[in-house]
């Protein structure tokens, strides 16, 4: 574990990497022995989780002193990280590695790690500028890994079991969650000391009052859109509970979950009241606020027919979905739902996602937030990411997401979300 104070002075870079490169100078060629040695230093250098205070106290009090702390910290954590993915995208079967999808993800990873690493040192607040906008440039350009690897693992199933599948995703996936948080972080402290005026009280990537209603207002307008695009319909959304409670959270994660959840409880909500052909309007869905010293639940309540029992394992999987069903059905191996099942090793979920995934919106599947409707993007399901994402995304800083069914009347997801106040001891 990691404190502040033990970090690597500010020039510290792995040894051997001293000559660094002007800032403004243009990547070493791929290939090139500059390369190789990068790889293979930082090859040898493993991840170094650090407490979540560690990063927040770049930014408590913030100062360009503390700014270039933060800057080194990222050039020297994130190339370790990056490199590991590409050595686990490297360990994927030969067939599976040449996929599309899988190389595309993997030379993005690869050309990111190639840029951090070979950055020269962050010493002035004019190469910090550079550099955070370096950095937002590399967290843009991996905003499809997601549903990029779905669709090459989608292709690949032929080639790699299920649960090897699913561990490569769960690791890939944690340490994107944790790559991106060290990114952003670097980028919100750089823009809060260059322009004072553009942040409110909120500086770095956790909102110290981060306000559950307002995050659900948020995600219901932009899924009530998507919905009634999709569907022709949508329900309404109750909010009930401590409506006014707020907590120390990133509140784009509580985006990325509510979204998830909101598109499978609306969906169903609509789907449910056709296949029983009522006439009635639709049965609301009931969010409740709970908050407690330590944590903040949720509970996302809705009257969508719920799970079938069958299929109540495997709906955490990963490329597990019920969309896509043809008008006559194609599978039977559920026990009545109004849709048959796809997963892994299943075919027909394509329809109703991957083929927009071009459009770039940067999350269609699994973060999608808010914001993305300003792209007019978005699917209401189909490619099965939802719930193992919204899961992996809760428990990140030991939170927890349940769903409980009750089949035939509807289903209720319990979501649980540590507060990350000071004294929350968590690791990234
Ligand atoms: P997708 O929404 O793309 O199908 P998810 O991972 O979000 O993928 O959900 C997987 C499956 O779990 C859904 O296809 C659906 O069958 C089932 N499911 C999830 N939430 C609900 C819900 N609230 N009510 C009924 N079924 C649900
Ligand atoms: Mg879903």
């Amino acid at each position: 574990m990691l404190r502040r104070s033990a970090l690597p002075p500010r020039t510290w870079l792995p040894r051997g990497l001293s000559r660094c490169r002007p800032l403004h100078s243009p990547p070493p060629d791929r290939t090139s022995p500059e390369v190789i040695s990068l790889l293979d230093t930082y090859s040898r250098l493993p991840p170094r989780p650090v407490p979540l205070s560690t990063l927040l106290s770049f930014g408590s009090p913030l100062s360009p002193e503390s700014l270039l702390d933060s800057a080194s910290y990222v050039l020297h954590e994130l190339p370790r990280r990056l490199v590991h993915r590409v050595h686990s995208f490297d360990s994927l079967p030969y067939i599976v590695g040449t996929n599309p999808f899988i190389a595309r993800t993997r030379q993005q990873y690869r050309s990111s790690f190639i840029a951090l690493a070979s950055q020269s040192s962050v010493d002035t607040l004019e190469d910090n500028w550079a550099f955070s906008q370096k950095l937002e440039e590399l967290v843009k350009i991996h905003a499809n890994d997601i549903p990029a690897m779905a669709k090459g693992f989608l292709e690949s199933t032929r080639y790699m079991a299920p649960a090897d599948i699913s561990k490569f995703l769960d690791a890939a996936i944690q340490s994107r969650i944790a790559i991106r948080l060290i990114a952003e972080q670097h980028i919100s402290l750089s823009r809060a000391l260059r322009d004072p005026s553009s942040v409110s009280h909120n500086i770095g990537v956790v909102n110290p009052n981060c306000s559950p209603a307002e995050v659900i207002r948020m995600c219901a307008s932009f899924v009530g859109e998507l919905c009634e695009a999709t569907l022709g319909s949508r329900p309404e959304l109750i909010v009930e509970g401590v409506k006014d409670a707020t907590f120390p959270y990133v509140s784009v994660h509580l985006e990325y979950i509510l979204t998830e959840i909101f598109k499978n409880a609306f969906r169903a909500t609509v789907e449910h009241h056709r296949a029983q052909k009522s006439t009635g309007p639709l049965p609301p869905i009931t969010i409740t606020i709970s908050p407690s010293p330590c944590f903040l639940s949720l509970r996302v309540r809705d009257e969508g027919g719920g799970v079938p029992r069958n299929n109540m394992e495997r709906i955490f999987s990963y490329a597990f979905t019920t969309a896509g069903r043809s008008a006559k059905g194609d599978s039977n191996d559920d026990d009545g739902g109004p849709y048959a099942a796809q997963h892994i090793g299943g075919s027909a979920a394509l329809g109703t996602g991957l083929d927009s995934m071009e459009s770039g919106d940067g999350g269609l599947f699994g973060e999608i937030t808010g914001k993305a409707l300003q792209t007019g993007l978005g699917t209401i399901a189909g490619l099965g990411y939802g719930l193992p994402l919204a899961r992996r995304y809760a428990s990140y800083f030991g939170g927890s997401l349940e769903l409980v069914s009750l089949y035939g009347h509807g289903a209720d997801v319990f979501i649980k979300l540590r507060s990350l106040d000071r004294g929350a001891d968590v690791e990234i």
